[in-house]
């Protein structure tokens, strides 16, 4: 794994005060951004791009989210310790390492096999509860389940059933809903005990699109 020296620390803590510039308030969103260095998710080459607030290309077609976006979904998911959170879209697993970081047990889904399994082999060089799963997320984990949370980041053409059946009565899931293939809408859904699901809506997002089935990349 790639040194993360002063320097690094230096630009990480820019970074969280850009993210609080622009409006993310949650501390312990804050605080697991400042404690995870995102450069050692990009190639070394590229560690200008790390603290930018901007997404960036990791291999496969796909990308690592962009700052903002993450804390945005994670203080959306509203995360206490212990919690049993599934990602849809692993990638660089950079979200996961955040969630993890806060105390979630993370169970996360990726369906683009090289990427899954270069992904796998770099978080088990963290200490952090994470497990990483080849497959079609629109699935979810039944065997797993259910979750405290869902989070998925990539575009979804709609609302998987499976995942909301995968959820707990109070849980919430954090879902950018494609509106076209230029933007999607960030929405929170909230269980009810009657199954049905509380939607709030949270503006304009960009994301990579959710896929069906496993691909190769
Ligand atoms: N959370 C990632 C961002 C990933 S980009 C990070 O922190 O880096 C979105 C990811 O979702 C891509 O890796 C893409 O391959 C994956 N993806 C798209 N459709 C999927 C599906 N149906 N199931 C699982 N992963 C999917």
């Amino acid at each position: 794994m790639q040194e993360d020296n002063y320097r690094h620390k230096g630009m990480r803590k820019n970074l969280v005060e850009e993210l609080r510039n622009k409006g993310i308030i949650d501390e312990n969103v804050l605080n697991a951004i400042n404690n995870v260095p995102r450069h050692v998710f990009l190639d070394s080459s590229f560690v200008e791009f790390a603290y930018q607030d901007k997404a960036f290309p990791i291999g496969s077609g796909q990308t690592i989210s962009q700052p903002f976006t993450v804390a945005f979904q994670t203080s959306l998911l509203e995360i206490q310790k212990n919690m049993k959170v599934l990602e849809i879209g692993t990638g660089s697993g950079y979200q996961a390492c955040v969630l993890a970081e806060m105390g979630a047990k993370v169970f996360s889904i990726e369906r683009q096999r090289k990427l899954y399994m270069k992904t796998k082999s770099f978080l088990a060089e963290f200490p952090y509860r994470i497990k990483t799963f080849l497959g079609d997320g629109n699935k979810g984990l039944p065997t797993y389940g259910p979750f405290d949370r869902v989070i998925i980041t990539a575009a979804a053409p709609d609302i998987p059933q499976s995942l909301v059946d995968q959820l707990k009565v109070g849980g919430m899931m954090v879902i950018p809903l494609s509106e076209n293939e230029e933007c999607q809408t960030m929405l929170r859904l909230t269980k009810q005990e009657d199954g049905s699901m509380k939607r709030e809506t949270y503006g304009d997002f960009r994301f990579v699109p959710m896929l069906k089935g496993v691909g190769d990349d």
